[in-house]
């Protein structure tokens, strides 16, 4: 039988807008295929060892979050996420976990965290929030999807010249409310502003990122079509009220 070992990083400490709703989704849809998973939530002085696992998600937090997360990164897990990250496991990271992927945020009140570094991007708050519904498209390279999704962010992230912009903005602020680039991309990492819960209104993504990790564990796996007729439902209203 067909498995998934799924690690949710700080399931305890980041997770806003209900983004444990991706794991939920994801667990879902591999029932609905008869594929097993398995979550494994490992957080604060829990030991982590990348190769335990398929699939890494880390959902949003807050800055007295974030800065709570520096020591416990420090002692470990930051060189952990890093080596998991080169040896291409599959993240999906949202918001103040997109951001702990880079190098480091700077609050809009000045407090500097140092963050992992895995990623060659960069993140410095203003006092005003950018905050909405918003939608972006996928590069091609990722089935040019439109993704529907939440953002509340006081953080404005620039990305170097390691990483590409997981899509553009369609509607709403996205990375910085400048470039119009929205979340980053590098190896099997898809890292987003969206909140929502981001996955059960975007079945596409959600299976272009369980595909990814699956095809690397089972190369000849076949994931089968599923009905999302509520699912695009949902996107698609989402999608329609946005456009106006
Ligand atoms: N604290 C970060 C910011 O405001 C991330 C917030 C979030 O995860 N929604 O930019």
């Amino acid at each position: 039988m067909y498995k998934l070992n799924i690690c949710h990083l700080y399931p305890d400490i980041l997770n806003l807008y209900g983004d444990r709703g991706n794991i939920i989704c994801m667990e879902k849809r591999m029932q609905w295929r008869g594929i097993e998973t398995e979550v494994t939530g490992v957080s604060v002085g829990d030991a982590l060892n990348y190769e335990d696992y398929d699939l890494f998600f880390i959902g949003g937090g807050q800055d007295f979050e974030q800065g709570v997360l520096l020591k416990d990164l420090a002692a470990g897990k930051a060189k952990q996420i890093t080596e998991a990250v080169e040896a291409e496991k599959v993240f999906l990271a949202i918001c103040g976990g997109y951001q702990m992927l880079g190098q480091y945020y700077k609050t809009w009140d000045g407090q500097q965290c140092d963050f992992i570094g895995a990623l060659d991007l960069y993140t410095v708050g203003e006092k005003d929030r950018m905050i909405g519904n918003y939608m972006f498209q996928c590069d091609e390279s990722d089935g040019g999807m439109v993704v529907v999704g939440f953002e509340n962010h006081s953080g404005k992230t620039w990305l170097g010249e390691k990483v590409r912009p997981m899509g553009k903005v369609l509607s709403g602020n996205g990375n910085n409310g400048k470039d119009g680039t929205e979340g980053a991309r590098y190896k099997n990492v898809f890292a987003s502003y969206s909140h929502g819960s981001l996955l059960p209104k975007n079945p596409r993504l959600a299976d272009q990122i369980l595909k990814t990790a699956l095809l690397r564990k089972y190369p000849d796996i076949v994931l089968e079509e599923l009905d999302d007729q509520f699912e695009n439902a949902a996107h698609d209203y989402m999608e329609h009220r946005l456009k106006k």
